[in-house]
């Protein structure tokens, strides 16, 4: 896949990593790798947690990153409502989750994995369904959905 370069207008919205053009202009993102070359590159080298949605319509193609929350070394914000008001205003019927481990070790906490399970039901209820949630570690990353967590 081709990943949009961060458009023009985004020093004016920050929050809004990417803008998804015209629906054969969005690029694909199918699978954890598509999604992590999409978050690697924005959550390298941070010294905090950050928490990136990444938003797909119904074909899976992407509509945008956003920042969820920023936390702290060890720790950042997961809430639900937080995330599914911003997939829900994207227009999003899937959504990948990611954040970092500054500590560099990618290993998911218990609270990562239980935060995930509770953010997938919220989804199925919703109708949107989060694909994925990885965790970004320095150089390596896991996915919680082939750890089988999802
Ligand atoms: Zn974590």
């Amino acid at each position: 896949m081709t990943a949009s370069p961060a458009c023009p207008t985004c020093t004016t919205d920050p929050q809004r990593l990417f803008r998804p053009g015209p629906p054969a202009a969005r690029p694909q993102v199918n699978s954890p790798e598509d999604a992590a070359a999409l978050v690697v590159p924005l959550l390298e080298g941070r010294d905090r947690e950050h928490c990136l949605l990444v938003t797909l319509d119904a074909k899976h193609r992407l509509l945008g990153v956003d920042t969820v929350s920023v936390g702290s070394v060890d720790h950042t914000f997961m809430a639900p409502r937080e995330i599914f008001r911003d997939a829900l205003a994207a227009g999003a019927s899937a959504l990948f989750l990611a954040h970092n481990h500054p500590s560099g070790d990618p290993a998911p906490s218990l609270d990562d994995r239980q935060v995930t399970r509770r953010l997938a039901q919220a989804g199925v209820t919703l109708g949107v369904d989060l694909l994925d949630h990885l965790v970004v570690g320095d150089p390596d990353w896991v996915s919680l959905a082939r750890l089988g967590v999802l």
